[in-house]
């Protein structure tokens, strides 16, 4: 499966976007009234400058204190992004994850981000070709 198909399948592909100036309190209660996992980093939604996930979030809590929710986004981001193009494989997808040790990535088509897919997402769509492949061998083992 492509990740076209993924984004074409979710309910919305908006992608949760911040300014780099947002208060990284403010990403939080973002995070969980959204119920996910991150932010891009955008000024304008249309690039992807830097991400912030839960854990960047998390970590620096435990580094230093409450007094991080006062700070900028752009302060914790991770600046060096790795992305996919709609005509990406799941497959690949999940190596960038594994490899990289991260559960987002920013889908990106001529500079321009069109989507965010997560590993669930991932998941799921390879749980269904799963599924999907299982009745077809079923159905030629059972001869319809
Ligand atoms: P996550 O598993 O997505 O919550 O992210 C774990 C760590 O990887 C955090 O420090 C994120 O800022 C970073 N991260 C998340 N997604 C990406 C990505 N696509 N490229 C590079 N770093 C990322």
């Amino acid at each position: 499966m492509l990740v076209h198909q993924i984004l074409k399948s979710k309910p919305s592909s908006g992608v949760q976007s911040v300014p780099a100036s947002t208060k990284v309190a403010e990403v939080a209660r973002l995070l969980a009234k959204n119920r996910i996992g991150t932010v891009v980093v955008s000024e304008e939604g249309k690039t992807a400058d830097g991400i912030l996930s839960e854990r960047d979030i998390v970590r620096e809590l435990a580094k230093s204190g409450g007094g991080c929710l006062d700070r900028s986004v752009g302060d914790y981001m991770t600046r060096k992004l790795v992305t996919c193009t709609p005509q990406s494989s799941t497959e690949d997808v999940l190596h960038l994850m594994t490899d990289g040790r991260f559960r987002h990535v920013p889908v990106i088509e001529n500079g321009v981000m069109v989507g965010l897919i997560s590993i669930g997402d991932v998941v799921k769509a390879q749980l269904s070709q799963l599924a999907m492949e299982k009745d077809a061998l079923e159905g030629m083992i059972m001869g319809h």
